[in-house]
C-alpha cells in the first residue's frame, strides 16, 4: 500500500500571518500537480468545535456537510481544494481530551496513569492517521498528501501537546514522508540614513541652495532575527523545517534568503517569500513561482510521481480579478460588522459571483442596528450614515445570526429592498427576517415575530423546531447538508439552480417559519417555492414579481466555489448589475441544449429537434460566454 505523505505547516513571530492561506494554497499547487489532497486544521482551544464560539471572536462557524461546525479555515480548503472535509478533519484539544477521558472511563487504560505524553499525544497521531485516510474529493481510496495545520503560534502553552505529537509523528511515518514549512514574518523596517553628498555633485545637479553636503535617503530594511527566534523556539521542541515561508511585504533579498538559511538551516532555495498580493488567489501562483512544489517533492520523495502544476484556469481567474473595475455594490446588513471574518464565506461567495459576471465587488457594510429607530435618537450621524449606505446599494444582503439585537434593522433592509424592487437575498435568519417583514406589512400583522425574539408573540411567523435543545447548546441545531424540493419548478431559484428538483445544501438553525401562517403568506404573493421532503420545512422563498427577492433557510455560501459560484448569489449579483435576464436566459438555452447533446462527443454536429445545429462544443463556449465564463459548468 502506498505511504500517505504529510505536510505540516506551523506559524511563527504572530498570529494571523495567513497561515490558513498559505496552507490551502500548499494543497492546491500539489493538486495542480496531479495529486490527491487532504487536509486536518488543528485548533489547539478546549472547546470540542467552533459552534459555541462567537463569530466576534474567532470569525465564522463554518458548517460541514456532515454539520461539524468548525474553524473558518476549513472553508478555505474546501473553497481552494474543492473537497468535501468532514467534522474530524478538524482537531481540537476539546476533541482529544474528550476521546482519551471516554476512554479511561471505560476502563480501556487497563489501570495505566493517564498522562498527556503519551496518552494524549498517542490519540493525536492516531487521529491524524485515520483522518488523513478518509477520501474527500469523492474519489476512492485516501489522498496522496494531508497538510495538517496546525493553529496558534510557536511557543503557546496550548499547543505543546500537539508539537510534542507531531515531533513523534515526523519521526514515526519516517523521513521523506513528512514535510515541516513554517510560515514566518519577516518585518520591514523603513530606517532613516543620511547620505554624504558631494558639494561637486551638488553644483552638477543644481542643488545650489543645498542647505547642507547630506541628505535623507529611507532604506527598507528586512529583518530575520524574529524568523530565526521562532524557528530556533521550534527546534527547540523536537521539529526542524524543511521550507520556510516568509510573509514579508516586499520579496526577500538574496541575501536576507542567504541568513535566514543559515540560522535556520533550510537551504536558501527552500526559502520561500510570500509579500503582498492584491488577492489571496495569487499565493498558489506565488508559491509556484518560486518552485515551492519542488521543494516539497525533494522533502517527499517525489521527483517523477507528480507533475508540473497546471494552474491555467486558477491564473486567468485570478487575472480577471485583479482586471475588474466596474463596480457592484452589495450592502451586507448584519450585526457582526464589525469583523470582516465573521462572514467571511458569504463575502467569498459574492466574490466567486462577482467575477463571474465581471464586476469588482464592493461591500458595504451597514451595522443593522444602525437603521433602526432608536439610533435616530441617540445616534443621528450613525443613522444617516447607514441608511445612505444601504440605499446607494445595487444589492442587500442579509446574512444568518443569532439574538435579538438588530433584527429590527434587518427587518427594515427587507421592507426598503423589497418596496424599492431592489435586489435582495435573506440567508437562514435573513429569511426569517423576510418573511416577519412580509406578515408585517402586507399581511398587516403588526407585532409577528419570531419567538427567539419574542417568545409570547401572538403571531409567531418563525418558531422553534421541535427536536431543538434550548438548553445543550454545542451541536443541537438542525445542522449540515439537508435536501430541499423545489414545489414550483417556474421561478427564479429553480433555473438559477439549473432546474434540478432538489438541491443539497447545508444548514445551521434552531428556528423556522411557521407551518400554519404560510397559507395566508402564500395568498398574499409570498412564494414558498423549496420546502423539505416532508413538506413542512420552508426552505426557499421568493416574491415572484420582484426583480430579485429570495431568501432561504440554509447558508448556501458554504459550498461556493471559485469558478462555480454558488446559485443564488450569483443571481443576486447578476441582478444587482442588471444581468440576471441574460443569465436566466443562458441557463434557458444551457437545459435546452443539455437535452440535445446529452452527454455525446463534443465535437459532433447536433442536428436533433432542429434545436442546435452548430458542433456541440460551439454551442457549448456560446453558452459559456452567455454566463460569463466561469459561472456555470455546461455538460
Ligand atoms: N437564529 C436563527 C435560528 O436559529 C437563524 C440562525 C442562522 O441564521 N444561522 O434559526
Amino acid at each position: 500500500m502506498k505511504k500517505m505523505k504529510y505536510i505540516l505547516v506551523t506559524g511563527g513571530v504572530v498570529s494571523g500571518l495567513g497561515k490558513g492561506v498559505t496552507a490551502s494554497s500548499i494543497g492546491l499547487l500539489l493538486k495542480a500537480c496531479g495529486l490527491r489532497v487532504t487536509s486536518i486544521k488543528i485548533d489547539p482551544y478546549l472547546n470540542s468545535d467552533a459552534g459555541t464560539m462567537s463569530p466576534f471572536e474567532h470569525g465564522e462557524v463554518f458548517v460541514l456537510d456532515d454539520g461539524g461546525e468548525v474553524d473558518l479555515d476549513l472553508g478555505n480548503y474546501e473553497r481552494f481544494l474543492d473537497v468535501k472535509l468532514t467534522r474530524d478533519n478538524n482537531i481540537t484539544t476539546g476533541k482529544i481530551y474528550q476521546y482519551v477521558l471516554d476512554k479511561e472511563r471505560r476502563g480501556d487504560y487497563l489501570g495505566k496513569t493517564v498522562q498527556v505524553v503519551p496518552h494524549i499525544t498517542d490519540a493525536i497521531q492516531e487521529w491524524i492517521e485515520r483522518v488523513a485516510m478518509i477520501p474527500v474529493d469523492g474519489k476512492e481510496g485516501p489522498a496522496d498528501v494531508c497538510v495538517i495545520e496546525l493553529g496558534g503560534t510557536i511557543g503557546d502553552i496550548e499547543s505543546m501537546p500537539f508539537i510534542e505529537a507531531l515531533g513523534q509523528f515526523s519521526y514515526r511515518v519516517g523521513a521523506g514522508n513528512f514535510c515541516l514549512i513554517h510560515v514566518s514574518l519577516v518585518p520591514v523596517l523603513n530606517v532613516v540614513g543620511e547620505q554624504m553628498i558631494d558639494p561637486l555633485f551638488a553644483s552638477w545637479n543644481k542643488l545650489i541652495n543645498w542647505p547642507m553636503n547630506f541628505c535623507h535617503l529611507v532604506y527598507h530594511v528586512q529583518k530575520t532575527k524574529p524568523t530565526q527566534h521562532s524557528v530556533r523556539g521550534l527546534r527547540g521542541l523536537g521539529l526542524t523545517p524543511n521550507i520556510l515561508a516568509c510573509r514579508s511585504t516586499m520579496a526577500l533579498d538574496d541575501n536576507v534568503k542567504e541568513k535566514l538559511s543559515q540560522f535556520c538551516h533550510v537551504p536558501a532555495e527552500d526559502v520561500i517569500t510570500l509579500y503582498d498580493v492584491p488577492n489571496i488567489w495569487h499565493v498558489p501562483l506565488l508559491l509556484r513561482d518560486q518552485k515551492a512544489h519542488e521543494a516539497i517533492f525533494k522533502v517527499l520523495n517525489l521527483p517523477g510521481i507528480a507533475k508540473e502544476p497546471s494552474l491555467k484556469e486558477w491564473t486567468t481567474r485570478t487575472e480577471i480579478c485583479d482586471g475588474l473595475h466596474e463596480r457592484v455594490r452589495i450592502a451586507i446588513v448584519g450585526k457582526y460588522t464589525g469583523l470582516p471574518d465573521s462572514y467571511l464565506s458569504v463575502l467569498k461567495a459574492l466574490l466567486h459571483a462577482s467575477v463571474a459576471c465581471r464586476k469588482k465587488l464592493v461591500v458595504d457594510w451597514v451595522p443593522a442596528s444602525d437603521l433602526e429607530d432608536m439610533t435616530e435618537i441617540e445616534n443621528l450621524d450613525a443613522y444617516k450614515a447607514a441608511w445612505k449606505l444601504l440605499k446607494s446599494a445595487d444589492g442587500v444582503l442579509v446574512p444568518g445570526g443569532f439574538g435579538d439585537r438588530g433584527v429590527q434593522g434587518k427587518i427594515l433592509a427587507a421592507k426598503y429592498a423589497r418596496e424599492n424592487r431592489i435586489p435582495f437575498f435573506g440567508i437562514c435568519l435573513g429569511m426569517q427576517v423576510a418573511v416577519i417583514e412580509f406578515a408585517r406589512s402586507v399581511l398587516g400583522l403588526t407585532d409577528a415575530n419570531s419567538t427567539e425574539f419574542d417568545p409570547s408573540t401572538r403571531n409567531p411567523c418563525v418558531i422553534f423546531m421541535p427536536e431543538g435543545s434550548k438548553t445543550q447548546m454545542g451541536g443541537t441545531m438542525r445542522l449540515g447538508s439537508r435536501r430541499t424540493y423545489f414545489e414550483v419548478m417556474d421561478c427564479k431559484s429553480v433555473k438559477l439552480y439549473g432546474n434540478r428538483r432538489y438541491i443539497d445544501e447545508r444548514h445551521r438553525h434552531r428556528y423556522e417559519v411557521n407551518p400554519d401562517i404560510v397559507g395566508r403568506l402564500e395568498n398574499a404573493g409570498l412564494s414558498f417555492t423549496g420546502k423539505d421532503e416532508s413538506g413542512q420545512r420552508m426552505e426557499v422563498i421568493e416574491v415572484p414579481d420582484h426583480p430579485y427577492y429570495i431568501g432561504v433557510q440554509f447558508h448556501p455560501e458554504f459550498k461556493s466555489r471559485p469558478g462555480k459560484p454558488s446559485a443564488l448569489f450569483l443571481g443576486l449579483v447578476a441582478a444587482a448589475c442588471g444581468q440576471l435576464d441574460a443569465l436566466l436566459q443562458g441557463f434557458e438555452s444551457r437545459e435546452k441544449v443539455n437535452c440535445e447533446i446529452g452527454n455525446g462527443p463534443s465535437n459532433k454536429k447536433v442536428y436533433q429537434n432542429g434545436y442546435a445545429t452548430k458542433p456541440a462544443n460551439i454551442i457549448r463556449d456560446a453558452i459559456y460566454s452567455y454566463c460569463n465564463g466561469l459561472s456555470c459548468t455546461v455538460i
